[in-house]
This record gives C-alpha cells, structure tokens and sequence, in this order.
C-alpha cells in the first residue's frame, strides 16, 4: 500500500528569507498518527502548506509531495488538494463565512455538494466537532476552541483522505486542550499533528518528526524520542516527566 503521505527531498525558502525548509524527507502509513515537534520557526507549518499545495507559490513539475502514492504537481493539485484536510494555525485565517453554517458548507459546496445533502454534512460535521445547533452563530464571535472545532468541521465536511492540523490545541486552555484532544482521538484515518502539546503527542501519535531549523532531525516512537532529555532540550523542546509514566495513547 502507498504511504498516506510521502515527501522527497523538500527543500523552500521564502521570497526573499532564509531557507524554512532544508531537504525534509518522510512518509507517513496508512492510519497513522504523526506528531511534528520543533521549536518556533523551526518549519513546521511551512511544511505542513507543501502538503495539499498552498506552497510553493508555483508548484515544481517534479514532485516532492504524495498524497496516497499520488504526485502533487501543477496538474494534479486540484484534486489531490481535495484529499488533504489541513486545519490552519490561526483558525482566523480559516474562517470566512459570516455564519457557522456557510463556513462549514464552503467546502463542500465547492465541491459541487447542493442542499439538502449540504445541510444534512453540514449537521453531521457540526455533532461531530459538538457544536450541534451552531449554524446559524457567527464564527467571529466565537471562543477560540468553538473557532478551531468549525475550522475542523469545515475540514472533515470535505472528507478528506489526511487529516493535517497545525498546533490543533495552541491558545486553548487546558480543558479546551483535553476536550480537543478526545475529539481527535474520535477520528479515524491518517493524521499529521504539528504541536507543542506534549500531552496531545503521547495520547494521540506512535511516532515523531523533529524539526529545527528547517532539517528534519529526527524521527521516531513517541516515547523513545520524547525520553532522550538530552536530545529534546538541545532543541528546544521540554521533557515531558510526568507524561512518560502514563500509559501512552490511554
Ligand atoms: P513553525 O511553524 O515551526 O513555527 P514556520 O514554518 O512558521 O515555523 O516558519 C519557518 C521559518 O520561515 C521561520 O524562520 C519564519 O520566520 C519563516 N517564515 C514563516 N512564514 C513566512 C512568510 N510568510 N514569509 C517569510 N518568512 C516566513
Ligand atoms: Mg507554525
């Protein structure tokens, strides 16, 4: 079986910056959950807009991303796009619609899905991320946490393939943190986690990727790499102590 997601050799600088990517190659199976740890800057959701084509501006003809063994190239960018359900950073950046319901159904409708199919999706999506009854609420109004579940309602409304969330619990408070937590736990399919939420890692991902500066440096179980203290504070991580005795994805 193809990986669920597989990058060659992926290198990018910014007009004009430095290098935020600096040849980064792995793959991720079918089904499996994979955080991305590192520190600010080190790349992380740079990488991340390479894998449903939102980067490079230009999309080279040879491919450096596949999504389910499929080369992500100008041709092909549309509908491999469509596979990649990516969650922004900042779910201001995601949320365009002026109510709940016509942010969640921008997806789809773009996808040609009409009423009332659009509204039964949009309902499902909407229970699934425990925001029933939020159509007709505007999202600007909303929480941090409510923002980021009608970002990920919008997300799965798609039924994307790849799940691909950056810093999914990031400015929430840490029972927001726990309750986004379970609810990614609730998902099934391929997931792509970039984090600072240790917690998050060890309940929710079997193995790493570390970043820093750009290079990948280091892949691995959760557990292994999260326990090498000397390893995780050389790059600008913490060790998670009290985690570790946990049973891992308990
Ligand atoms: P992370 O998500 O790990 O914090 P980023 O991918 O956001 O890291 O950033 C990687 C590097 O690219 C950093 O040096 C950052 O300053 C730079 N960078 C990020 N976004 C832009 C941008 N839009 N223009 C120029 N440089 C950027
Ligand atoms: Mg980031």
């Amino acid at each position: 079986m193809n990986p669920a997601i597989e990058v060659r050799h992926l290198s990018y600088s910014y007009p004009g910056g430095r290098r935020a990517l600096d040849d980064v190659t792995f793959a991720v199976a079918q089904g499996e959950c994979v955080g991305v740890l590192g520190p600010n800057g080190a790349g992380k959701s740079t990488l991340l807009l390479h894998l449903n084509g939102l980067l490079p501006e230009r999309l080279p003809e040879q491919p450096k991303v596949w999504i389910a063994g499929e080369p992500l190239t100008r041709d092909t960018a549309e509908r491999v796009r469509q596979r990649v359900g990516l969650l922004f950073q900042d779910p201001d950046d995601q949320l365009i619609a002026p109510t709940v319901f016509d942010d969640v159904a921008f997806g789809p409708r773009q996808l040609g899905v009409a009423e009332p199919e659009l509204e039964r999706l949009v309902q499902d999506c909407l229970r699934m991320v425990g925001l029933e009854g939020f159509e007709r609420r505007q999202p600007h109004r909303l929480s941090q946490g409510e923002k980021r579940r009608v970002c990920l309602a919008g997300v799965l409304a798609c039924k994307p393939a790849v799940l691909v969330l950056d810093e999914p619990t990031g400015g929430l408070d840490p029972r927001g943190r726990r309750e986004f937590k379970r609810l990614l736990q609730t998902l099934p399919g391929t997931k792509l986690v970039a984090t600072h939420d240790l917690e998050l890692v060890v309940d929710l991902c079997s193995r790493v990727l570390v970043l820093d500066q750009g290079r990948l440096v280091r892949e691995g179980p959760t557990i292994e790499v999260l326990s090498d203290e000397p390893f995780m504070l050389e790059h600008g991580l913490e060790k998670p102590h009290a985690l570790l005795h946990r049973h891992p994805h308990g």
